[in-house]
């Protein structure tokens, strides 16, 4: 660890806040758009108001909505009900807003699990959930917490989940099946509706991660460019994940997990009545929570609203078509699979993309990669589309200076 102590003395507000900003010097630059993830942009308004937003209730607590903030608790309720209404369940489903995505599948995971164990009888019950490689390791970090098996299985030939392939590790003990719309590694939905339709010949539950594209898929959709359904309009979509804080545009933390009706919904709040200070009850699995998420949330959704969302939807996909056909325009490159949102992996034939990768670090740009196949990996927000020129310019250049002199800009290696 760094060598350093609990400071016997106190320094000045100002001396501490120019301390922070010659610190965050060595960050990359990501408001230029040379981080590929991480980091989201809708429109400048939609930061600022949820910053704005998010500052006005700084200090409060959403743990203390009940309680003390009843304004927070309505905040947050009228947030879930727009995302159902949004995610085709307004009137008869109900959710929750949490920390983040990872947040949202361990609860809907743990709400499976504890749907099967009541149908089950047994309160100690434990099974499997099959899950496409391409899903999220937040399933496994549920599994590992719930001592639960994920069992992973490979995608089809157009990077989908394969639903015949999934039904093939299919046993007794299995209560749940994923699909991810989009999967991150590739940004390609998988096939909802037969996944939906498996889940109802074999009476499981299935959960839609749709945490990064949740809040931009719909409003593609609605610009008539190809978006299958995935949300609770598919028969047998029992739970949906969607990250507020990724393509809602929405100050972090906060995401949604939404339940087909109430009584799915019923399985996750935690209830606890045995200590001192009277019941507990959270519908989270962190107790105190910032009330600046769920009120910035509310703001941006309040502020762009659907037309909103449609706007920043239109830029975004033209930007993702520019740079779908910059990436053509280089000799060997060639994006992998049918992405319909704004997530690409590009493959490079002939090439060693972890070498690019490192040409473009050199560049200054924080590289994303794939290792299965390799590929160079680009989550794009407005962020990438106002930088897009210069990216296209460096991948030219990158690719140019590999090609004469293979590995002479040394490796990268592909990581989260
Ligand atoms: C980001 C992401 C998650 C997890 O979300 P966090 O907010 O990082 O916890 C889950 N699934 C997918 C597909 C994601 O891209």
């Amino acid at each position: 660890m760094d060598d350093v102590r609990f400071p016997e003395r106190g320094l000045a507000a100002d001396q501490v806040l120019a301390e922070l900003e010659e610190r965050r010097a060595q960050d990359a630059d990501w408001r230029g758009g040379r981080v590929p993830l991480f980091v989201f942009k809708g429109s400048e308004s939609a930061t600022s108001i949820g910053q704005a937003a998010f500052d006005a209730y700084f200090n409060e607590n959403a743990l203390g909505a009940a309680r003390a903030f009843p304004s927070v608790g309505q905040l947050e309720r009228e947030v879930v009900a727009m995302a159902l209404d949004l995610f085709g369940a307004a009137g008869q489903g109900a959710g929750y807003m949490t920390t983040g995505g990872s947040e949202s599948i361990v609860l809907a995971v743990r709400a499976a699990r504890d749907h099967a164990r009541q149908a089950r009888g047994r309160a100690d019950w434990r099974g499997n959930l099959v899950v496409a490689d391409t899903a999220h390791p937040a399933f496994d970090k549920a599994g590992a917490l719930m001592d639960l098996e994920v069992r992973r299985v490979r995608v089809g030939d157009d990077l989908r989940a394969d639903p015949a392939a999934m039904e093939d590790r299919l046993d007794d003990d299995t209560f749940m099946l994923v699909a991810s719309a989009p999967c991150f590694p590739y940004g390609v939905i998988d096939p909802v509706a037969e996944l939906g339709e498996l889940a109802r010949r074999r009476a499981l539950w299935l959960h839609v991660d749709a945490c990064v594209g949740g809040y931009l898929a719909p409003f593609v959709r609605r610009l008539g460019r190809p978006v299958p359904a995935f949300d609770f309009s598919v028969p047998g979509v029992h739970s949906l994940s969607a990250d507020l804080h990724k393509f809602g545009f929405c100050p972090k933390p906060a995401s949604t997990v939404l339940y087909r009706d109430t009584s799915l919904a019923a399985h996750q709040p935690f209830a606890f009545d045995v200590w001192p200070s009277g019941p507990f009850t959270t519908a989270t699995l962190v107790g105190t929570r910032p009330a600046g998420a769920v009120a910035g949330a509310w703001a941006v959704l309040r502020h762009l609203g659907a037309d909103g969302y449609m706007g920043i939807a239109d830029r975004l996909m033209r930007g993702v078509d520019e740079c779908r056909r910059g990436i053509g325009a280089i000799d060997g490159l060639r994006v992998l699979g049918h992405p319909e949102l704004s997530i690409l992996a590009v493959a490079a034939d002939g090439l060693d993309v972890f070498s690019v990768a490192a040409r473009m670090k050199a560049r200054g740009w924080v590289p994303g990669l794939l290792r299965r196949p390799p590929a160079l990996h680009r989550m794009m927000s407005m962020l990438h589309v106002e930088s897009l020129a210069d990216w296209l310019r460096d991948l030219d250049e990158a690719v140019a200076a590999e090609r004469r002199e293979p590995g002479g800009g040394g490796r990268e290696t592909a990581r989260y």
